[in-house]
């Protein structure tokens, strides 16, 4: 049996470059993860995949990513037996935070130890892109400077460990509806990675702070306008910075002290009855 853990992210920046051939967006992010997992354990089992989540409504066959990363592994490396997953989800769905990438790297890292496959980090990360485009930097974890479809991946200096809350606005944003309001509507402001990654070199990281940028944020916030409330209610608060992750609608605020990140975490909650989340950035797996 294998416990393990899958966490989640944000983004830092986000900016997308362009629309590919193959129907994808070429993109440019500054990915962190966070101490905020959901727990897999794995149990070998004779065969087939059997998955349970703690989760109401979330999916348990072959549309839950875990299930489908554990059928590629089986599959690619030909193993005779099957698996029982079984998720406590602690990430909000549908929310940014990359919960579902987070799974499925869990499953294909615990796959690899639970039936001592020996697969590398490059072989896990190509596995993992077979299935979506956040699983690499979900199986590698720490602070990311990730290109392509989020695939290509620069691992960067750790951001510093900061308090983070996290605020999901009560609705549902789907990635491709994100990218879809994008096209139709791309924001001119866009974020400066160069100058994010420059500072984040220097350490510096009161610039890191005013450099945070994701252009898809204006694009949820025309249909959402809850997220900008949310953003101005974090910096009320006393955020270093505040922004949505991915494509929303989940806001962070970053905190330098864990004293304020409690304290507004608790109010946010009061005020607006939001699902809050009080996490901290987190390094790279096995570091
Ligand atoms: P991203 O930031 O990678 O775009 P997200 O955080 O916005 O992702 P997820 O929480 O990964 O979104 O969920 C998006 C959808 O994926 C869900 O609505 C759900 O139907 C499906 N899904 C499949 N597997 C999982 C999983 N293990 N956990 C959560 N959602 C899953």
């Amino acid at each position: 049996m294998v416990t393990i853990r899958g966490r989640a992210k944000i983004n830092l920046t986000l900016d997308v470059l362009g629309l590919r051939d193959d129907g994808y967006h070429e993109i440019a992010t500054v990915m962190q993860s966070l101490a905020l997992a959901d727990t897999l354990t794995l149990t070998r089992e004779e065969s087939g995949i059997a998955l349970t989540v703690d989760m109401p409504g979330l999916e348990t066959d072959e549309r839950n990513l875990a299930w489908r990363a554990a059928a590629l592994v089986i599959e690619h490396c030909g193993i005779r037996g099957g698996v029982r997953i079984d998720i406590v989800k602690r990430i909000p769905v549908a929310a940014g935070l990359a919960g579902g990438s987070a799974d499925a790297a869990a499953v294909l890292r615990g796959m690899n130890e639970l039936y001592a496959l020996r697969l590398s980090d490059a072989e896990l990360c190509a596995l993992g892109a077979q299935i979506g485009s956040d699983i690499p930097f979900s199986l590698m974890g720490g602070t990311v400077f990730a290109t392509g479809r989020g695939e290509n991946m620069k691992p960067l200096a750790d951001f510093p460990k900061i308090h983070v809350v996290l605020a999901k606005p009560p609705v549902d944003v789907s990635t491709p509806w994100a990218y879809r309001a994008y096209d139709a509507h791309p924001p001119e402001q866009r974020p400066d990675n160069s100058a994010f990654l420059e500072a984040l070199a220097a350490g510096d990281m009161t610039a890191c702070m005013r450099l945070v940028g994701n252009v898809l944020e204006p694009v949820t916030e025309r249909a959402h306008p809850i997220v900008g409330d949310y953003r101005s209610r974090m910096y009320a608060h006393g955020a270093a910075c505040a922004m949505m992750s991915g494509s929303g609608p989940t806001v962070f605020g970053l905190f330098t002290e864990q004293e304020s990140a409690a304290y507004t975490a608790e109010e946010f909650r009061r005020e607006t009855g939001a699902a809050v989340y009080l996490t901290q950035t987190a390094g790279r797996y096995g570091v």
